[in-house]
């Protein structure tokens, strides 16, 4: 596994921005009688976004990555101004990618769409400067909230490849010639360290934009149900292929036959995988005429739609790519809950919202401070507008 550019795991620590304290900044000109409190607010921390992108077909580029950290805010200052908001990290991840947090194991988001965002951890937010809690009772507020703390997480990051297709057949069906003669791209894929059989991901375009991903995994049937060299790790991809794509080679002795094998083999190996819709492809039609052809069809097995296909002569392949594609589309329409985690798709991948920030330290004001403000203050009219008691912006509000 050491030159694999196939990298479905990795540990990193993130850690989003902290936000910039509010000022306390009083406003004092030699020749102003009529100063007042005008420290601005804080900058808000910065974000740490993973956004998924169908280009990427591993963790890899996160490998040796072991911080992400975001931008703090900065401070507010004098005469309202804001603090500058802390720079928001955007993390590139393949789409399939679960985040868990690395300490408690606790699920807390995953992508799936090319160019889907989510907030894994939110920037803290800025504290008020101190001109926000000037009232009639307190002209001279000489304090300003602090910024909120940055999070940190040490987070795992696991991706389970979005495969639409499962080819299900026995050596030598013509699996991996179909995969090659119809997939534009090919990542990629090294070995795992658990089988020595490897598993192989097509990217199929169809008509013009669209694409699907088909992927090639020999562990299913050779062997796989004994256990044989499959690990759980390895399992744990294939078991959201949308639509599974059986093939028999047209020189099989009994089509039937090795269909109801392939069908009890997958059942063995895991009874959620027989609930998927299936194709079968009659693959090698090239060693068929058309008399054969049409003799076979009715001897072919029932409940299943069948196309025959050679990769050799390219003969059904666009019929199988229609077929697939309305499955797989059919099959993605249905879908209510994540084919990942099996979490209902409805928002659950936010990242909660931290709880309200409560308010707790009060800056400290040295006695030193505390009487020069006394000082300037003392009786004046700052003629600002004052806040109403009854303001709704109480000392909890960040903006
Ligand atoms: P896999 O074990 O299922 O991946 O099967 P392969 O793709 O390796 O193919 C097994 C053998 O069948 C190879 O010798 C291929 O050349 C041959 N083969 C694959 N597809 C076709 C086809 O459409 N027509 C013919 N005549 N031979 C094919
Ligand atoms: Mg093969």
């Amino acid at each position: 596994m050491a030159d694999s550019n196939f990298i479905d795991y990795v540990k990193v620590l993130c850690r989003s921005g902290k936000g910039g304290a509010g000022s306390r900044h009083f406003h004092r000109a030699k020749y102003v009688p009529k100063g007042g409190p005008d420290g601005g607010d804080g900058g808000r921390g910065g974000h740490i976004i993973l956004r998924g992108n169908s280009h990427m077909w591993t963790l890899l580029p996160l490998r040796y990555r072991r911080h992400i950290f975001a931008g703090n805010g900065e401070s507010g200052s004098a005469g309202r101004s804001f603090g500058k908001d802390g720079e928001d990290v955007t993390v590139e991840v393949p789409c399939g990618t679960v985040v868990f947090d690395a300490e408690t194991g606790e699920f807390l988001c995953e992508i799936t769409g090319d160019g889907e965002e989510v907030k894994l951890l939110r920037g803290g937010r800025g504290g008020l400067g101190n001109w926000h809690f000037k009232s009639a009772t307190n002209r001279t507020p000489r304090y300003a909230q602090p910024g909120e703390p940055a999070i940190e997480k040490s987070i795992i990051m696991e991706l389970k490849l979005l495969a639409d297709v499962g080819l299900v057949g026995f050596p030598n069906a013509g699996k991996s010639t179909l995969l090659s003669s119809i997939s534009a791209a090919r990542p990629k894929i090294a070995d795992y360290p658990f089988t020595t059989m490897e598993p192989q991901l097509g990217i199929v375009s169809y008509r013009g934009e669209r694409s699907f991903v088909m992927a090639d995994i020999p562990g299913i049937i050779e062997g796989a149900s004994e256990g044989k060299g499959l690990g759980l790790r390895f399992l744990r991809h294939i078991e959201r292929n949308a639509v599974l794509l059986f093939m028999v080679p047209a020189d099989a002795d009994d089509i039937c036959k090795e269909y109801a094998i392939l069908a009890s083999e997958l059942e063995k190996f895991n009874p959620q995988l027989s609930d998927k819709p299936r194709v079968l492809a009659i693959s090698k039609s090239d060693m068929l005429d058309d008399e054969l052809r049409e003799e076979m069809s009715h001897h072919l097995p029932e409940g299943v739609p069948h196309v025959f296909i050679s990769a050799v002569t390219g003969q059904g392949l666009t019929e199988l790519k229609d077929m697939l594609w309305s499955e797989i589309t059919d099959e993605r329409n249905r879908i209510e809950v994540s084919p990942i985690t099996h979490r209902p798709l409805d928002g659950h991948h936010r990242v909660r919202e931290e709880d309200e920030f409560i308010f707790e330290n009060v800056p400290a004001v040295s006695d030193e401070e505390d009487d020069m403000f006394d000082e300037d203050f003392e009786g004046e009219d700052y003629g600002y507008e004052m806040l109403d008691e009854d303001d709704p912006r109480d000392i909890d509000d960040f903006r």
